[in-house]
């Protein structure tokens, strides 16, 4: 299967009434860990780059190793989304590399780091949406500012300091036309996301439930949304580690995100706590141990074990095979006629 626009794969997940997980990778063994775990567990997927991935691994890399994975598991629809394009240009670069979707975070200024005006990620998000959509690409946009800071992306402010207006994120559709919308209700990207298990006042459900409220159509994401799991801490920090208590988003409450509208959820921590404490494991336990492959192999089986929990948990589990991929050349048409 070719790779597939992710407005696709979000429509069929509210018909369906799931999640799918927005995985993000950086290489190889990440991109095989994802799709081992798509096959086993019969999931449509998105894999996403932040422009640090493609500047780490180079786009060209990136986007053939996909290509490669779309030939390697042909019964698996899986989208390349770009994470957090942070201008018109970036997002433009990605889509002539070939990506089927895009993330065009105007909440930020193009340093990616300074909280923009409203009229400004309406007009650079519109740009976007209309160089996209005349090429059947998706578009995510992003109303309010998550916390913290990812891939040096990010405003660096505590998750609630810019909190979606549900009144702004109704308008911000309507004068976009994006695809999907990422909202701030409390997440913070990284692994610090909250001092405590997250409660009302923390991570605010209520404001999620009352954005799907005005937009049911809109595809709503969730990012910074790891759940940060005690074992996986446990692991690093029993082979050597040093990182401090924490809490992520717990299942439940993406869970409950999914029953109101959410249906992309994005996932980069856990995938990393999984592969660093694989591979503290064996340096500790087998010092003499020097073939990159003794602990990488390791590090992918962990990561596409907590994908796959992952995966049965948001629900896209078993619907890999429920519907053919649409080229983008029939979105382009799709979008078209939509307009008229
Ligand atoms: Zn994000």
């Amino acid at each position: 299967m070719p790779l597939v626009p992710m407005r696709q794969v979000l429509d069929e997940a509210a018909k369906g009434g799931y999640g799918v997980g927005a995985f993000n990778v950086n290489n190889l063994e990440q991109i095989q860990a994802i799709m081992d775990a798509a096959r086993a567990t019969k999931s449509p997927v998105i894999i996403q780059a932040s422009r640090g991935a493609r500047k780490y691994a180079n786009d060209i890399f990136l986007y053939h190793l996909m290509v490669a994975a779309a030939e390697i598991y042909p019964e698996i629809p899986v989208v390349l989304h770009l994470d957090h394009g942070n201008s018109p240009e970036t997002c433009k670069s990605a889509i002539d590399m070939g990506f089927t979707s895009v993330m065009m975070d105007g909440s930020l200024m193009p340093d990616g780091k300074t909280p923009s005006t409203f009229e400004y990620n309406v007009k650079t998000t519109r740009e976007v949406v209309e160089m996209a959509h005349a090429k059947g690409v998706t578009v995510e946009g992003e109303i309010g500012c998550l916390g913290g800071i990812e891939d040096g992306h990010g405003a660096g402010l505590d998750g609630l300091s810019h909190l979606t207006d549900p009144a702004q994120a109704e308008e911000f559709v309507k004068l976009t036309g994006v695809d999907a919308l990422a909202i701030a209700i409390g997440t913070s990207h990284g692994a610090y996301k909250f001092t405590s298990k997250p409660t009302g006042e923390t991570l605010k459900m209520d404001r999620l439930i009352e954005i799907h409220k005005r937009l049911p159509k809109t595809h709503l994401v969730m990012h910074g949304s790891s759940s940060v799991p005690k074992e996986l801490q446990d692991i690093i920090n029993q082979y050597g580690g040093k990182l401090k208590p924490t809490w992520g988003v717990p299942l439940e409450e993406i869970q409950k995100g999914i029953r109101n509208g959410v249906r992309k959820i994005n996932v980069d921590t856990d995938s990393r706590l999984a592969i660093t404490g694989a591979i503290r494991k064996v340096f500790m336990e087998k010092p003499e141990e020097f073939d990159p492959r003794s602990y990488l192999k390791p590090a992918r089986d962990a990561m596409q074990q907590v994908v796959t929990a992952r995966m049965t948990a948001f629900g896209q589990a078993g619907h890999a095979s429920e519907y053919a991929a649409l080229s983008l050349a029939e979105m382009t048409k799709r979008y078209a006629s939509a307009k008229n």
